[in-house]
C-alpha cells in the first residue's frame, strides 16, 4: 500500500529505478521514508537515486506459511540488503538460474535489478 509518503519510492521501482530519501540540510541519506530528518530535525526531504549496489546483511528463503496474499509466491527469498549509501532496507532476492538461492550467502555484494516490476513494486535484487 502506497502512502504520499512513499509514492515517489513505488513510482521510482514501476520504472526500474531505486531512490533513497535524502535530507535536503544535513545531505544525509534516509531509509526508510521518513517526514523529518532523523539526524537534524529539518522537514526538507528529497528524494535521490541510489547505486542500487549493497552487502546483503541477511536473507531467509520463504517456502512454507506466506503471509495472506503472497502464497502463490513462494517459495521466496527476503533479504536485509545494506546500500552503499549507507541505508539498508528489505528487499527480494532474485532465484539463480537453477531457481535456489543456494548461491546466496551474508555479506556477498549484491545490486539492484533495474527490470521494471509488473506486480508488487519490490525491489529486487540478485549477486553482483
Ligand atoms: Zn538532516
Amino acid at each position: 500500500m502506497t502512502t504520499s509518503l512513499t509514492d515517489e519510492y513505488y513510482a521510482a521501482l514501476s520504472r526500474g529505478e531505486l531512490v533513497i530519501q535524502q535530507c535536503g540540510e544535513c545531505r544525509n541519506p534516509i531509509m526508510y521514508p521518513k517526514y523529518v530528518c532523523p539526524f537534524c530535525g529539518s522537514t526538507e526531504l528529497g528524494w535521490t537515486s541510489s547505486t542500487g549496489t549493497g552487502t546483503l546483511h541477511s536473507f531467509a528463503v520463504q517456502r512454507v506459511g506466506a503471509p495472506t496474499g503472497f502464497e502463490d509466491d513462494l517459495p521466496y527469498a527476503v533479504g536485509v540488503v545494506k546500500l552503499d549509501e549507507g541505508v539498508q532496507l528489505l528487499a527480494r532476492l532474485r532465484p539463480n538460474a537453477d531457481g535456489n538461492w543456494d548461491d546466496y550467502h551474508c555479506d556477498m555484494r549484491v545490486q539492484f535489478d533495474t527490470a521494471p516490476d509488473e506486480g508488487r513494486h519490490i525491489a529486487w535484487f540478485q549477486a553482483e
